[in-house]
């Protein structure tokens, strides 16, 4: 199969989230058909969902890969398990967190994978680090990064340095 450009978006607000995410970019790296070709910055943002939580660290990815877009998805679970993932509630904090935001300029939409992930132009975790490496993508039926910017507040986003 082609090789493709893929984008996954990392979260992390338990146990040391900056640390699980530095692994988790080299395990992407390291996954069999992909490449790490970029990575943004590691910023910092308050919950979404309940606020007794504590703050996420979020980061985009792009990778390359000749996985078809559901093995993709396979492989991204696979890591969040062993990151030994705990989840207790919907929205509630968890270890690790793997999005496959957008997948080639593919649309997909089954019950197990929605592609560009539903979220991505109304997150501003998603929006800016995504503008970071490349302001000019095109999001299929949404539009460019730098434009959905404009109308994505970074309000309570913070750039975490280092
Ligand atoms: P969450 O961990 O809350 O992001 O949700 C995980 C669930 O969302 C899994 O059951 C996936 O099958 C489903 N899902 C649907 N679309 C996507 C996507 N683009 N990336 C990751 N998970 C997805």
């Amino acid at each position: 199969m082609a090789e493709v450009d893929a984008w996954i978006g990392l979260g992390s607000n338990l146990d040391d989230p900056v640390s699980q995410l530095q692994r988790a970019f080299g395990e992407l790296d390291s996954l069999e058909h992909c490449c790490l070709q970029a990575s943004s910055s590691l910023y910092a943002s308050p919950p979404m969902g309940p606020a007794d939580q504590p703050d996420y660290v979020n980061a985009v990815a792009r990778l390359k890969t000749s996985l078809p877009a559901t093995d993709l998805l396979d492989a991204l679970q696979g890591i969040e398990q062993r990151h030994a993932r705990r989840r207790s509630r919907h929205w509630g904090p968890r270890t690790l967190d793997l999005d496959l935001l957008l997948y080639a300029q593919a649309v997909i939409d089954t019950p197990r994978l929605r592609v560009p992930h539903p979220g991505i132009a109304t997150r501003n975790f998603v929006l800016y680090p995504l503008a970071e490496v490349d302001r000019t993508l095109g999001i299929p039926g949404l539009g460019v990064v730098a434009q959905l910017l404009e109308h994505c507040p970074a309000t309570g986003l913070k750039k975490l340095e280092g």
